[in-house]
């Protein structure tokens, strides 16, 4: 089959709305390798939708020649809910207006936990055949899942297309940012390599963490399952490679950027297997990957206005004067300054998109080579 196409219809969330997901395929419906990638869960991160429509006619091209080994499943639009958010013009995806007003990438289901409830002495001394098994569960406990609210019907409906599949790629963007990637430290060949290819100044390493994210969730039951069973590595592999690509900053939208980052996932994709035809070389690192304790994430110290010193991209040293917050409700308020400091050396590659800032908001992210203490199994998440 070419390229097929489906608005899967949402519930009511109330009289008179009516909201779909709209998927599209390519290649042969449960064949392997699968590949799903998704745009936009943080509805307001349209670089990721700019790059997932150029990957169509990549797709349609690449299906055109047969060169779809197993199934591709894209998703534009992961968020219809988000991308319907907006106040006082400005578009809000990043957290829910209803249900509390949580983040969208946080609290997936925790399908590891469903898989081990069920079916503890399931697991054989056989990794093909754990495969297997581990995908039929895993499809068992999404189909297990709620679909009351338009919300739970949402995730149901992402998580059917993506969670018995080898490659998840989840894209977002930061607020000001370089394109950076990160993933479970147990796939750092591979997102090295997709660090290569995407050109990412930054590869971020993470160790399994309970925060809910939906790379997490697709990615993590493969770890909890192997962990809790006290099973090899080899007969419980890592089958679900789940980045998230940020794709730099949110108003870093346009075709160029989206074709090339297209492309460039295209490349990946042929380098694995998932499409035929032959990539061009592997482009050299920009970057070592970094660790979680690493990657420093820097609080604002007090409340007023970010006056930077350096952009997005600067190579800081330890203790290298990075930010003024200037108190403006001073009576001298351009001597009213609180200096923040650079940690750490290394690559300042995101900053927060506003000027004004709170106390204990992430002002800026840092990767370096340095383990920090105050990093110690610590999380990559922005609120
Ligand atoms: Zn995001």
């Amino acid at each position: 089959m070419s390229h097929f196409t489906k608005a899967v219809p949402l519930p009511l969330t109330s009289p008179g709305t009516k909201r779909h997901l709209t998927f599209h395929r390519w290649g042969t419906l449960g064949t392997s390798p699968k590949v799903y990638i998704q745009a936009a869960l943080h509805a307001d991160e349209l670089p990721a939708v700019m790059t997932a429509c150029h990957l169509i006619p990549l797709f349609d091209a690449a299906a055109r020649e047969g060169q779809i080994v197993g199934e591709i499943i894209l998703v534009t639009n992961a968020n219809p809910v988000g991308m319907a958010q907006s106040l006082n013009t400005h578009h809000l995806g990043r957290h829910a207006f209803a249900d509390g007003g949580g983040n969208f990438n946080r609290g997936w289901p925790d399908l590891g936990a469903i898989v081990l409830e069920r079916f503890r002495g399931s697991f054989g001394d056989n990794a093909q055949q754990n495969i297997v098994l581990m995908r039929t569960e895993l499809r068992n406990a999404v189909v297990a899942l709620p679909e009351t609210s338009e919300w739970q019907a949402l995730q149901k409906a992402l998580l059917t297309l993506s969670i018995d599949a080898d490659i998840v790629f989840d894209l977002h963007c930061d607020f000001q940012a370089e394109l950076h990637l990160f993933a479970h430290v147990e796939h750092k060949d591979m997102v090295s390599d997709l660090g290569c290819d995407m050109g990412a100044s930054v590869v971020i390493l993470e160790q399994s963490i309970a925060a809910g994210l939906f790379d997490e969730c697709n990615g993590g039951p493969w770890f909890k399952v192997r962990k809790a069973l006290k099973l090899a590595a080899d007969l419980m592999p890592a089958a679900c490679f789940a980045p998230t690509i940020e794709l730099r900053g949110r108003s870093d939208v346009s075709d160029q950027f989206g074709a090339r980052d297209a492309a460039n996932i295209m490349n990946f994709l042929r380098r694995n297997g998932a499409v035929l035809g032959e990539a061009p070389p592997l482009p050299a690192a920009r970057c070592e990957a970094t660790a979680v304790s690493g990657c420093d994430m820097i609080p604002a110290p007090v409340a007023g206005m970010v006056a930077w010193h350096v952009g997005v991209g600067t190579q800081v040293v330890d203790g290298e004067h990075i930010a003024d917050v200037i108190d403006f409700d001073s009576p001298e308020p351009l001597l009213a300054r609180t200096p923040v400091f650079a940690r750490q050396s290394g690559r300042l590659f995101s900053q927060r998109l506003g000027h004004l800032t709170r106390p204990g908001e992430i002002l800026c992210q840092i990767a370096g080579k340095t383990s920090l203490v105050h990093r110690q199994n610590a999380q990559f998440l922005n609120p």
